[in-house]
């Protein structure tokens, strides 16, 4: 079943020579159940993808068109307070800086209890009886006294998780993490990752991940969806697009992927920098960096078109780049 629709997204800001077009046009479904991953470099708008979603960018400055519908309701038109009263109920986001995202004055405890007291009507004890679960359902040992903690009193990790019990104490149907352990070290990611997995898992909640780590995507996620330039390039499910990439851009992703099983001395890089966005190059946005550019992709837009087994390139040599690995 569907569970979030985004349909020809475009948010664009104003920019000192013109709009800044982030999102170009983007349309995805999250399934419920299934973890979507919205993989691509910074810049690319997988952030501010998100951010429409969740309804908190500024519009205006920014202009918002297209569609995005959550059961089929749409969310972009909604009047704020419906809108608000969408968020945490039924769409939660779990952000890259913890610290950023909780209120430093409060003890954890107290910020969960009181998302439990003003938006289900728990008395305190209640309340707080369901803090502990959460703290600890995200694997926080001794959660009885940890929720009496500040912020600033937990590790990287241990905050991340903290933030992630906090946007499932309402019990989402979807959650948004955008670079949710970016900012952790290697093996405090992994940890907070599986954790994510297992939470969506557990609770059959659709989640949106955001990442620029094909290593993420290639342990938590279902479905890929590939963004460039403001627009989605290539999707597919996950095993597809490990197995071969329809898209010159996924494939160069793919080419500088640290690999065990593969010890080269240097790893290969994607030459150049994504575009700006004030300024795309005409056709292709990735012709510039692209090993299989030729002149149509120099003029023409390639279409994001439907390739068999339910996937998508945008490239107007998707065969070649299909065949490549074959
Ligand atoms: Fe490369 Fe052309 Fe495909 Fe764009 S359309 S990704 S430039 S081959
Ligand atoms: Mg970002």
């Amino acid at each position: 079943m569907t569970l979030l629709e985004i349909a020809d997204l475009r948010v664009a800001f104003p920019g000192p020579t013109g709009p800044v077009n982030a999102v170009n046009g983007v349309s995805l479904e999250v399934e419920a159940g299934r973890t979507l991953a919205i993989l691509g470099e910074s810049g690319s708008g997988k952030s501010v993808t998100a951010q429409a979603v969740m309804g908190i960018l500024d519009a205006p400055p920014a202009r918002i068109d297209g569609a995005v519908r959550l059961r089929g309701r749409e969310l972009l038109t909604l009047p704020r307070k419906q809108r608000d009263r969408i968020s945490g109920e039924e769409i939660a986001m779990v952000f890259q800086d913890a610290m950023a995202a909780l209120n430093p004055v409060y003890t954890v405890g107290h910020q969960i209890m009181e998302v439990l007291r003003v938006r289900r009507g728990m008395s305190k004890a209640d309340a707080r009886r369901r803090a502990v679960e959460l703290v600890d359902r995200v694997r926080i040992p001794a959660a009885k006294d940890r929720i009496r903690d500040y912020p600033h009193q937990f590790s990287g990790g241990m905050r991340q998780r903290i933030m992630i019990a906090l946007a499932i104490s309402l019990e989402p149907d979807l959650l948004i993490a955008d670079e949710p352990t970016t900012a952790l070290d290697v093996t405090v990611q992994a940890q907070v990752m599986e954790l994510l997995a297992e939470i969506q898992r557990d609770s059959g909640m659709g989640l949106m991940l955001i990442t620029h780590d094909l290593g993420v995507v290639a342990e938590v996620a279902d479905d890929v969806a590939v963004m460039y330039a403001g627009r989605i390039v290539e999707r597919g499910t996950v095993g597809q697009i490990f197995d071969g990439p329809a898209h010159p851009y996924t494939e160069g992703l793919l080419a500088s992927m640290p690999r065990v099983d593969r010890r080269d001395d240097v790893l290969y890089a994607i030459p150049g920098a994504p575009p700006n966005p004030a300024q795309l190059p005409t056709g292709c946005p990735f012709h510039l960096r692209c090993p299989r550019a030729t002149d149509e992709c120099r003029v023409t837009l390639p279409p994001l078109a439907a390739l068999p087994a339910g996937r998508e390139s945008a490239c107007h040599h998707y065969e070649e780049v299909l065949g490549a690995r074959r």
